[in-house]
């Protein structure tokens, strides 16, 4: 796949993110695009097929799944299944000889996101994982700043990352049960929150300290409502982040030694937008974020070019996760 011009991509789980976020970015890609679908829903495959001009050899379902070693029409797999499936699709697909995009979180444990990467590793094939702000202009915009250190080092990091149960009234989604999901707010909306503290500071967390609130528990009755959480970092700097499935929150700020930088809204599909303590806006024209995301993914396949989401950063949020969730168990201050 390494000379091709154009990576082929095979979506497997045809939920909301496929249908609205990753197939429409998949029409504006330069280096792959949608060349296949993995669906346990018949009604689907007509669909797809029909709009997205996909012949009938590169439809499989999760029983055939494994069979996509035979197609060479199919470069990537990017697993987009409820949390607690991606590890065994992820294998699976790096067992078929394909490179991998496994969506966020990597998967419902560190001792599953290890397995993702050592199947890849065996299998010669590259890993990402589909932090998409990673590609994301404005983000890159603080991760310069970080670097270059425009405002001096930071003091104080506060991420929010959330959205209310509004939104998704269905008490029956799987991100409600845990089986599925592996936790809730903190799982979804809070490896955001996780992923900002550390970009937004360059480092990592060596201690965090959590706790968890329920303010509707008969709505979340099997995973967490909200979460909010302090990080050290090893500068002496701290963070706060919050989560929740309760409550709507989307920014970044970050205090520094000669001023600060926020980005609000920070962690959605954009635009994104923030501003700086010089006075300056935080402003860069939109693009799906998708398309950049699977476009650097393709690149980093076909001309080398740097991973941005390797594996192992999947692997280093879950290690926080769990630390966050052994804090408000045993409460307490935990080594990250
Ligand atoms: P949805 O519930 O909308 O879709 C999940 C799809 O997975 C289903 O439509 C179905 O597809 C398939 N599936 C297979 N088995 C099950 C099962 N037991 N229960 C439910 N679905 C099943 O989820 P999303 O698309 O919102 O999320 C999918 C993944 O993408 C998650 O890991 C999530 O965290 C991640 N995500 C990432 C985002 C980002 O910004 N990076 C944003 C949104 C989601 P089919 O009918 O084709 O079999």
């Amino acid at each position: 796949s390494e000379n091709k011009k154009s990576l082929g991509i095979a979506l497997v789980g045809l939920g909301t993110y496929s249908t609205y976020e990753l197939a429409p970015s998949l029409l504006e890609t330069k280096h792959c695009h949608l060349a296949g679908i993995v669906t346990g829903t018949p009604e689907k495959e007509k669909i797809w097929a029909e709009k997205y001009n996909i012949p009938k050899e590169n439809i499989y379902n999760y029983e055939t799944f494994d069979t996509i070693v035979n197609n060479d029409a199919i470069d990537i797999v990017y697993v987009v299944l409820p949390n607690a499936m991606h590890a065994d699709f992820c294998i699976r697909a790096a067992k078929a000889g394909k490179h991998v995009i496994c969506e966020k979180p990597m998967a419902v444990s560190v001792a599953e996101c290890q397995a993702i990467i050592d199947a890849c590793a065996k299998a010669n094939v590259k890993l990402s994982v589909g932090y998409r702000l990673h590609s994301e202009p404005h983000t890159q915009e603080i991760q310069r700043m970080v670097r270059e250190k425009t405002f001096g080092n930071v003091q104080y990091i506060a991420t929010g990352a959330g959205y209310p149960s509004h939104g998704n009234p269905n008490p029956n989604q799987w991100r409600l049960n845990k089986a599925l999901s592996g936790g809730g707010a903190l799982m979804n909306m809070g490896v955001y929150a996780i992923q900002g503290a550390i970009y937004g500071t360059g480092e990592l967390p060596i201690s965090v300290t959590a706790q968890e609130f329920s303010t509707k528990p008969e709505y979340f009755k099997d995973t967490d409502e909200t979460i909010t959480a302090q990080f050290e970092f090893p500068s002496g700097a701290m963070g706060s982040i919050f989560t929740s499935h309760n409550a709507k929150a989307d920014r970044l700020y970050a205090s520094c030694d000669k001023g600060w930088y926020e980005l609000d809204v920070a962690f959605s599909y954009g635009p994104l937008h923030g501003r700086t303590s010089n006075g300056n806006e935080i402003s860069f024209p939109h693009k799906r974020q998708q398309a950049l995301q699977m476009d650097d993914f393709a690149l980093h396949i076909t001309q080398g070019t740097p991973n941005k989401v390797p594996g192992s950063m999947g692997l280093r949020d879950l290690k926080i996760v769990e630390a966050i969730y052994q804090s408000i168990k045993e409460g307490g201050r935990k080594i990250a």
